[in-house]
């Protein structure tokens, strides 16, 4: 952490990109629950209203809107497809004229998941989630070959991407986290010299690092092994620590 801080000296505008779910806040069972805290909440608010911040989600607009609930921030929903940025909401054009498809295609997949029990199937609206973090173990095969099964029907459209105890059904596009961040950063006009903060532990994460220039500050959360991130911090709580720090930082620079 303190090579981390060390960089931030160098002074100049700063952009913050967070991913949510295993970097703000822990995995949980249950996804809907997974809120942060009103303490770290507030202190996330404070760093928003010093230089911009924004989440970078797999989870649909929708569901980061209500959970994450801090004014100003920005977020990159559905894995870059969908922005909120001011007021004004960005969609990927393919992926609104796709959206009837895909909600089509989580449906039977969830009318064939019915005897699982502990798969949740998500319907986010420009992709979908299905989260098995409560299945019993042996029957992981018996999932993976269903919902392969289904997505090879779709001759290509949508594909199958592998997260935390989770598969991802997304469009077989070529758009990800890191092209999320790059459209948002245009959007605001940011001007390419301030300094980049990304911090995420997945591998979804890694589309993001690899959009980043040397200067820029990326950061792994967790053990994986192999990154593009330049920095690690261990767990969601040392994520927190690091904001903090940043806050006074921040609040040091104004001074
Ligand atoms: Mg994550």
């Amino acid at each position: 952490m303190k090579k981390i801080l060390k960089r931030l000296e160098r002074g100049g505008s700063v952009i913050l990109f967070l991913d949510y779910d295993g970097t703000i806040v822990p995995i949980v069972k249950r996804p809907e629950l997974a809120k942060p805290h009103p303490m770290r909440r507030k202190l996330l608010e404070k760093i928003s209203k010093k230089i911009p911040v924004a989440i970078v989600s797999g989870r649909s607009l929708y569901d980061l809107k209500k959970l994450v609930k801090i004014k100003g921030i920005y977020l990159i929903g559905n894995h870059g497809l969908e922005i909120l940025f001011k007021r004004e909401i960005w969609v990927h054009p393919y992926a609104i004229r796709m959206k009837k498809y895909i909600g089509k295609t989580l449906k039977r997949i969830e009318d064939r998941l019915k005897n699982l029990r502990g798969v949740i199937v998500e319907d986010k609206g420009l992709s979908g989630s299905i989260h098995y973090r409560l299945l019993n173990q042996d029957k992981k095969k018996a999932l993976k070959s269903i919902i392969e099964e289904e997505i090879s029907k779709s001759k290509g459209k949508l594909k199958i991407k592998k997260g935390k105890k989770v598969f991802e059904i997304r469009l077989n596009l070529n758009w990800n986290k890191g092209d999320g961040v790059k459209k948002l950063l245009s959007l605001l006009n940011l001007k390419n010299e301030a300094l980049k903060i990304y911090i995420g532990d997945d591998e979804t994460d890694e589309d993001a690092f690899r959009i980043f220039k040397g200067g820029d500050l990326t950061i792994l959360v967790g053990r994986k092994k192999s990154s593009f991130a330049k920095f690690r911090l261990k767990n969601v709580n040392e994520v927190w620590l690091f904001l903090k720090e940043l806050l006074k930082k921040m609040g040091r620079k104004e001074t």
